[in-house]
């Protein structure tokens, strides 16, 4: 009796969350998912940085910050579908997603199912990091792999530390890596372009304005780009003064949009800053900020907002169920 309850319990908790919907792409569909598009702080309605791109039959997830794993399921992934994780840079709210992906991942549930190594690509570091995870979490992985038998090889990742170029190339899909400038202590910092066919997306990952981004996302149909903005007010505090220097302003961002020219600009990786006296800057005021230097296409993104890339537009796609 009591093992049946517990088979039901292990039944009970594979399928939990099944409710999430599979929305399969059509042939040769590229569909980019706004997973989280939020920043360090703890907000519910928007997660931490993480953008996924489905093409030629990969699935790839460009940063992995919190929450993360929770919409991947949300858009109707197993977390074990994940081809790769490119990672801009190594600041925590871009990867501390990743213990989660990586370990819930390798389970037997219906939601998880990793049946190799996490392929991981990012700058010099990412091995350090793959390798501490590993440590930090030796406990779990013995007992899961003496206990569930789990396989001991897909809890394993796969490391390669990139340069600036072509990092990525399957199914037709091609990924270069761009260097983009997150300050002058805070480097090396990727943005990433995804060539499929003629059609293009360009994720600046954090980045002040550079040439750089805008001569690599040149002729790309959907730019997706970080913004932080702050009252003039609080700029006389050095704390607000450093993330500044590390971001694009949402003027800065118009430049980068007029001159890269993309079918749609969207922003996402809100930092919006306040204190307790100060409100931040709402996103109107991004987007009104942003209009004084580019008149174009441009969506202040959201959680979960998905966009078709088609050969002549990008499309927003309708908003999904729970
Ligand atoms: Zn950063
Ligand atoms: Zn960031």
């Amino acid at each position: 009796m009591y093992r049946y309850f517990i088979s039901l319990l292990i039944f009970w908790v594979a399928h939990l969350g099944l409710t999430a919907t599979a929305q399969p792409l059509a042939a040769d569909e590229f569909r980019v998912t706004l997973l989280g598009t939020g920043s360090p702080a703890p907000a519910m309605n928007r997660f931490g940085p993480g953008v996924l791109i489905q093409a030629g039959g990969k699935n790839l997830l460009i940063d992995c910050g919190r929450g993360t794993t929770q919409r991947l399921w949300q858009a109707g992934l197993k977390l074990g579908q994940v081809d790769a994780v490119l990672l801009t840079h190594l600041h925590s709210d871009h990867v501390v997603g990743l213990p989660d992906l990586w370990l819930t991942g390798w389970l037997e549930a219906a939601y998880a199912q990793r049946k190799g190594p996490l392929v991981v690509l990012g700058p010099v570091g990412t091995q350090n990091l793959m390798d501490g995870l590993q440590q930090a979490f030796a406990w779990d992985i013995k007992a899961r792999i003496a206990d569930q038998g789990l396989s001991p090889e897909a809890i394993k990742s796969s490391v390669t530390e990139i340069q600036p170029g072509p990092v990525y190339n399957s199914g037709g899909v091609t990924v270069t890596a761009i260097e983009v400038n997150h300050g002058d202590l805070l480097h090396p910092a990727f943005g990433y372009r995804i060539d499929y066919g003629r059609r293009s997306v360009t994720v600046s990952g954090d980045t002040r304005l550079t040439d750089n981004l805008i001569k690599h996302a040149s002729g790309t149909d959907l730019l997706i780009h970080q913004v932080a903005a702050v009252r003039p007010e609080l700029l006389k505090l050095p704390t607000f003064q450093v993330i500044m220097a590390h971001h694009t302003s949402p003027e800065e961002a118009g430049i980068v949009f007029s001159r890269v020219k993309p079918k749609l600009a969207v922003f996402y990786h809100f930092v919006l800053l306040g204190t307790p006296t100060v409100p931040p800057v709402t996103e109107k005021e991004v987007l009104d900020r942003t209009r004084t230097t580019y008149p174009g296409p441009l969506i202040i993104g959201e959680d979960r907002m998905a966009f078709q890339i088609e050969p002549d537009r990008v499309t927003q796609m309708p908003p999904r169920s729970p």
